[in-house]
């Protein structure tokens, strides 16, 4: 008979970070949990030592650090980084056009009969920037970085709370909005400090077509432009690119992770690491 490792022993070596790419058989259950053993203790060994690591030089983590490359590469662009509220109108997701008709809709957290967690960004900036554009001259550049919330069926890239950012640049000239989405998911990229990577059509229940950002055969980003059909209920008539990643998409490729739950906020998971390692 065929000894494998049993599911949980697999499910604690995975959540210590091993991949198991290559399937492990046992002469006998005594081989079995010694192999066990050993590869946890590696697995454990490895995960203080990124710890101490991480108390001794960067004290931050990566979610954080991240964060703070793109806050700071996006301002030496001239983009302004807003901070709005998670709480958010149910009449902010309608001018979205999310009601009961939209597949985004059951996805939606409701706090109370009117009023839900963001599943986006975009309505916040949508409002924060008729706002901006009856005062600032264009291009107005703006950006946020912050929690959305979606009942999803966790897979392993799905949260249901994850870290968006989202930047838009009003006033874009027409010609040039396809070439400016390049170079602002460039921006975004090398900031993260990843690189090649493809552009692919996509059908976006809210957005229409939209260009997404594919890596290594996952989504990381999605961008828009405008004039497009949603502006009118929020009173703008500007030309604009627009384009939102999550940061822990990001994180999960360019750190080689099968797991986004470690690189997400966590009370589990600390940096990337599992945090019940006694
Ligand atoms: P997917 O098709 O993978 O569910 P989406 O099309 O619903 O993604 P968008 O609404 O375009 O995603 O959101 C922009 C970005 O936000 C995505 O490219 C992805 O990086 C990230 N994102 C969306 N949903 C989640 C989630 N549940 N968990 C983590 N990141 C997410
Ligand atoms: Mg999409």
């Amino acid at each position: 008979m065929k000894i494998e490792f049993t599911s949980s022993q697999i499910d604690r070596l995975k959540s210590l970070g091993s991949d198991l790419s290559r399937e492990m058989c046992f002469e006998t259950t005594a081989q079995r949990e010694s192999q066990f053993k050993e590869l946890e203790k590696t697995l454990v060994l490895n995960a203080k030592k990124h710890l101490n690591k991480l108390r001794q030089d960067e004290r931050k983590p990566l979610l954080a650090r991240v964060q703070e490359s793109l806050v700071n590469r996006l301002t030496q662009e001239g983009f302004v980084q807003v901070v709005t509220p998670t709480i958010i109108s149910k009449k902010f997701l309608e001018q979205m056009t999310i009601d009961e008709s939209h597949d985004l809709y059951a996805q939606v957290f409701w706090v109370d009969k009117n009023k839900c967690l963001r599943p986006m960004l975009a309505p916040n900036l949508y409002s924060v920037s008729r706002e901006l554009l009856k005062i600032w001259e264009k291009p107005v550049r703006i950006f946020e970085i912050g929690s959305c919330f979606r009942k999803e069926s966790q897979g392993h890239c799905h949260l249901n709370e994850f870290t968006m950012l989202n930047l838009v640049e009003w006033g874009t000239p027409i010609g040039e909005r396809d070439q400016r989405i390049r170079e602002l998911a460039d921006l975004v990229m090398n900031a993260t400090g990843l690189t090649a990577y493809q552009f692919e059509a996509e059908e976006s229940v809210v957005y229409g077509t939209t260009i997404d950002v594919v890596k290594d055969g996952l989504e990381l980003g999605s961008s828009s432009k405008g004039p497009h059909p949603l502006d009118p209920a929020w009173g703008i008539t500007d030309s604009w690119v627009g384009i939102g990643f999550g940061l822990e998409r990001l994180l999960m490729i360019r750190e080689k992770k099968n797991n986004i739950q470690a690189l997400a906020r966590s009370i589990a998971y600390l940096d990337g690491v599992r945090l019940n390692i006694k």
